[in-house]
């Protein structure tokens, strides 16, 4: 739990010497309680208040890394029920299922599916992120088979294993051991095996409870056998029960500091009915999961859950922004469009990304105005005739810009005769309102 102000100021020697660079001990312990500065400041606290404080800002959901590289997924750190109190740390990650029964042409299939899932979105990449492959065959040698095909055909993908019987897992963890992969099955019955088998290859482990009282305890079973890597099934299947059980974790974890369920979540969302799954996944991202599990990749399943995963999962309290300059699309020569707009991330890049589109090599002065949309950023008082002249004349833009045109999206038309006004010898154009008639506009000039 974290500790306020005051208990952490009664850690502290007290003397205020100001060796932290604050008037008063006082003033350093507020600093920490609200996680504005680090305790290595004070060269003369004591290790034991160390200790304490360390346990303290420990997050409440413990922090698990599952793959290596720049393929790693972060899961855990959150320290927040609602993302407006502060952001939510690790976006879930997307895994798709591997049965292996299947060949291993039609596994060579899906993970060229996961490999080819990326899409660029507002400057991220967005994707599939790892694999996991399901014992359903009951056979360890299978398992096996089908894990190496995994290994062979989407290398650096992180992989969940999932099995029970700890013989297949042991089998199929190989060609991943030091690669971080998660070994999903842990139960009563099998926890210390699958426990081993875990801390000997370097992966977490994934219990499979059936209710959140044996998840708590199977997670102090676990951590009792070394490891502290786990990750969290309570046996939700159904979206109502995936709500409760994923909000009570969270709160149990973050409000009352219950350390055994204080780790990532995964949750299944796999069904018949691929919009169904759609669905019951976007319920998990909007509630708490770290993992969500689906059984196939489908393009307009994963764009509408990369959305709405990228939307849950940027900080509400900071607007995304891009810099203000002068963006060159494609090679523009002296009598190429001057397009302007203003730095909200998405409508920068919907906008060049339309411009991209229509071949059309461009200019676009992208308008500091705090990361608002066109509108609101005009409601705002902030993409005013006035500014955008300003911008215009202090960006030099001019002297590559012979023609002196400049054009402005369609939604501040209004403008268009304040702004001639206020840039003498320019020519303003009105644009299109929506950036996808860019390509339009473009082609009938
Ligand atoms: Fe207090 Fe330590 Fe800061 Fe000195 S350095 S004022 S002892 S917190």
């Amino acid at each position: 739990m974290a500790l306020s102000g005051v208990e952490i100021f009664k850690l502290l020697p007290k003397t205020n010497c100001k060796k932290c660079g604050y008037p008063t001990c006082l003033a350093f312990a507020m600093k920490l309680a609200q996680r504005q500065a680090s305790i290595d400041l004070c060269p003369d606290v004591s290790e034991e208040a160390k200790r304490v404080l360390g346990e303290a800002s420990a997050p409440p959901v413990r922090p698990v890394t599952f793959g290596v590289g720049d393929r790693a997924v972060k899961m855990g750190e959150e320290t927040v029920l609602f993302r407006h109190d502060k952001k939510f740390v690790n976006p879930c990650a997307f895994a798709v299922e591997i049965m292996d029964t299947l060949s291993e042409d039609d596994i060579a299939k899906i993970c060229w599916q996961v490999l080819e899932s990326e899409i660029d979105r507002v400057g991220q990449k967005l994707r599939i992120d790892a694999i996991m492959i399901s014992n359903v065959s009951g056979d360890a040698g299978r398992f096996e088979t089908a894990a190496k095909a995994v290994a062979a055909n989407a290398a650096g993908v992180p992989v969940i294993l999932s099995a029970t019987d700890p013989r297949a897992a042991e089998a199929a963890v190989k060609p991943f051991a030091d690669k971080k992969a998660v070994i999903y099955g842990a139960n009563a019955l099998n926890a210390e095996a699958m426990a081993a088998i875990a801390k000997a290859n370097k992966a977490s482990l994934g219990i499979a409870a059936t209710s959140l009282d044996e998840l708590a305890e199977l997670t102090e079973k676990i951590k009792g056998f070394g490891v502290e890597d786990i990750v969290m099934d309570s046996g939700a299947r159904k979206a109502k029960d995936i709500i409760e059980h994923n909000t009570l974790i969270r709160r149990a974890a973050i409000k009352k500091g219950v350390k055994s369920v204080g780790y990532p979540v995964i949750n299944f969302m796999q069904r018949q009915d691929s919009l169904l799954e759609g669905l019951v996944a976007s319920v998990g991202i909007a509630k708490y999961a770290s993992i969500i599990v689906m059984s196939s990749v489908e393009k307009w399943k994963s764009l509408a859950l990369f959305t709405l995963r990228q939307n849950i999962f940027t900080d509400p309290q900071v607007p995304m922004q891009v810099e203000q300059k002068i963006y060159n699309i494609g090679e523009p020569a002296a009598e190429s469009p001057l397009f302007i707009t203003t730095n909200f991330s998405l409508t920068y890049f919907i906008v060049s990304g339309e411009i991209e589109n229509s071949k059309v090599a461009s200019r676009l002065a992208v308008m500091d105005c705090e990361g608002l949309s066109v509108l609101t950023a005009w409601a705002a008082g902030k993409f005013t005739a006035s500014k955008i002249a300003q911008f215009i004349q202090e960006s030099g833009v001019e002297k590559d810009v012979p023609n002196k045109e400049l054009i402005i999206p369609g939604y501040v038309a209004i403008l268009s005769g304040s702004v001639e006004e206020k840039l003498p010898g320019w020519k303003i154009t009105v644009g299109p309102r929506e950036a996808n008639a860019i390509p339009a506009f473009l082609r009938a000039r």
